[in-house]
């Protein structure tokens, strides 16, 4: 039987600075520095790594036919259950590409690219500044707090496993 799944049909790595936010409730989900592949015949995202808002659903087995026999979690959104995909823990041979990874539902999210309407604010900066353009400074600082508070989070993450023992830097002197 051919592969169905080939390589080539995944598609080129996404315009850095793009977030994938739930398209119900808007928070963030992931976004493409964690982005292993996209799947055009099963319309997923692949991440590596998602944010606190996936929640991981209890282990179960696909009855579906184009996965039957996979064990996997479902994925729902922490802050308004949208369904978001699967976490897939074992797969038939054919669909490896998919395990243990986050195979987000590209119906589920929304891709929002970082800075797009900053370049488009900045197009129009001769234009008096309007209540237009008001709102979309302002949705623009909202989403770039979201981005940064998830990257904080990210970044505290990497630190504790840097440091697992907590016996690390701040223990050492500084010797001047
Ligand atoms: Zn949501």
């Amino acid at each position: 039987m051919a592969d169905l799944y080939a390589v080539t049909s995944l598609q080129s790595r996404p315009a850095s600075g793009t977030v994938y936010i739930c398209c119900n409730c808007r928070v963030p989900v992931g976004d493409n520095s964690d982005w292993s592949g996209k799947h055009n015949d099963d319309n997923v995202v692949l991440l590596r790594v998602v944010t606190q808002f996936v929640k991981r659903g209890k282990l179960m087995t696909s009855r579906d036919p184009h996965d039957a026999g996979s064990r996997y979690r479902l994925l729902s959104c922490n802050n308004c259950s949208n369904v978001l995909g699967r976490f897939y823990s074992s797969t038939p041979a054919h669909l490896e590409y998919k395990l243990n990874l986050f195979n987000i539902d590209n119906n589920a999210i929304q891709e929002y690219i970082f800075g797009l309407s900053y370049q488009q604010a900045i197009e129009t900066s001769e234009a008096p500044i309007t209540l237009e353009l008001c709102d979309s400074y302002e949705e623009e600082l909202k989403k770039q707090k979201l981005l940064l508070e998830m990257l904080l989070k990210r970044l505290s993450k990497l630190e504790d496993e840097i440091s697992p023992t907590g016996q690390g830097s701040s223990e050492n002197k500084m010797t001047a």
